[in-house]
């Protein structure tokens, strides 16, 4: 067990350690864990945590830790480790299966060299005793019908098992597609989630000439929390997947539409003027209101929904950052202005903004 002043000693090293891999590596060697990519990363993180809970379920390990035990606590306290596992156990899998391709290959190389050298021994044998009668003849015919007959039944051994081997590569490579779908997919209403939003804001601005058209949409369900407290979270929900289907009924194809947070949902037009992008947001917020939250099969009904919207133009942005806060800054304005509405930035709101703020 580590006690917290070692802890902190061995943090301070971190810190000031020109390599702090090293001084994980040495940890993760001295703890006798194994030298895996997520085990690095929890060691690592537990050596710079400040997390109480942490620290003591980590410091409870003692030497030896069993793998289930060392990536439970990873489950528990850092957010990404199961995906890291997971990738990290397909690749494995993918390694094995090469390894053993190659090994089937190595193994039918052998066969056939040993084919090969036996056709060779036969014929110099042949060319040798062609002369001393037709049985030696016989034998050596014999030798090979049957090495021919042996060689085929390994080739065809070997073909089967990599046939297998194929198609057991061809389940993990699209295991590891799936999971590279559902890392960038929300679970509950089926959009992107904030992941791959991130990803695409950030490349909005990789190419200059169309980021000035892009626009950054930000919406957000007035008064959800009374919506749960009302119905429950369930309900709720259910309400964020109608919300994100009725969202996208509204716009293009194109649109790229993600939820970003709780109840809190981002689009993505690629090119549009303000005005236009003005109007898709105000089509979104009206084709939510006007969705009936009734449930005729549970004889429920919820009335009715808002949203209210930010918006901003990437080129009143200088990047993906500002960007967003922006939009959020508009977002903010929009409630504060009574919700159900779309707000637009523009320098004016920010300084209406500051000013609020330093009242
Ligand atoms: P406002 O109009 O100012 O946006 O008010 P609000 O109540 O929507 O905003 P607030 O930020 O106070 O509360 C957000 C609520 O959203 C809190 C929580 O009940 C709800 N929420 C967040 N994530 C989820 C979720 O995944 N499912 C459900 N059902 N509700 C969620
Ligand atoms: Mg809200
Ligand atoms: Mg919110």
């Amino acid at each position: 067990m580590i006690s917290q002043v070692n802890r902190v000693v061995i943090q301070s090293q971190i810190v000031e350690s020109i390599d702090p891999a090293a001084t994980v590596i040495t940890k993760m060697r001295e703890q006798g864990i194994s030298s895996l990519p997520r085990n690095y990363a929890l060691v690592y993180e537990f050596l710079n945590t400040s997390d109480s809970a942490f620290i003591r379920e980590y410091g409870a390990l003692g030497v030896r830790p069993t793998q289930s035990q060392l990536d439970d606590i990873g489950m528990k306290f850092l957010p990404h480790h199961h995906g890291v596992k997971v990738v990290e156990e397909t690749r494995e899998r993918i390694s094995d299966e090469m390894k053993g391709m190659i090994r089937l290959f190595r193994q039918d190389q052998a066969t056939r060299q040993r084919y090969s050298d036996l056709l060779g021994d036969t014929s110099s044998r042949m060319s040798g005793q062609a002369a001393s009668g037709s049985d030696a003849l016989d034998a050596l015919v014999q030798v090979l019908a049957s090495a021919t007959g042996d060689t085929l039944e390994k080739a065809e051994a070997i073909v089967r098992q990599m046939v297998d081997r194929a198609s057991e590569m061809a389940q993990v490579k699209s295991e590891l597609e799936e999971y590279k779908r559902l890392a960038t997919v929300d679970p509950i209403t089926g959009l992107s989630n904030r992941r791959a939003f991130d990803d695409r804001l950030s490349v909005v601005y990789r190419d200059k000439p169309s980021a000035a058209r892009h626009a950054l949409l930000i919406a957000d369900i007035d008064h959800f929390k009374m919506f749960n407290d009302t119905y429950g979270h369930q309900v709720g929900d259910r309400v964020l997947s109608v919300v994100a289907k009725v969202m996208k009924s509204a716009l293009s194809e194109d649109a790229f539409v993600a939820r970003t947070g709780g109840e809190e949902f981002a689009i993505i037009l690629e090119d549009a003027s303000l005005d236009i992008a003005r109007g898709i947001a105000d089509r979104v917020r009206l084709v939510v209101e006007r969705t009936s939250l009734k449930n005729h099969y549970e004889g429920l009904d919820c009335g009715r929904i808002t949203i209210t919207l930010g918006l901003c133009m990437a080129s009143d942005a200088a990047d993906a950052e500002e960007l967003y806060s922006n939009a959020d800054m508009a977002l903010y304005v929009a409630k504060d202005a009574g919700r159900n509405q779309v707000k637009a930035f523009d320098t004016k709101l920010k300084l209406k903004k500051m000013l609020r703020f330093n009242r």
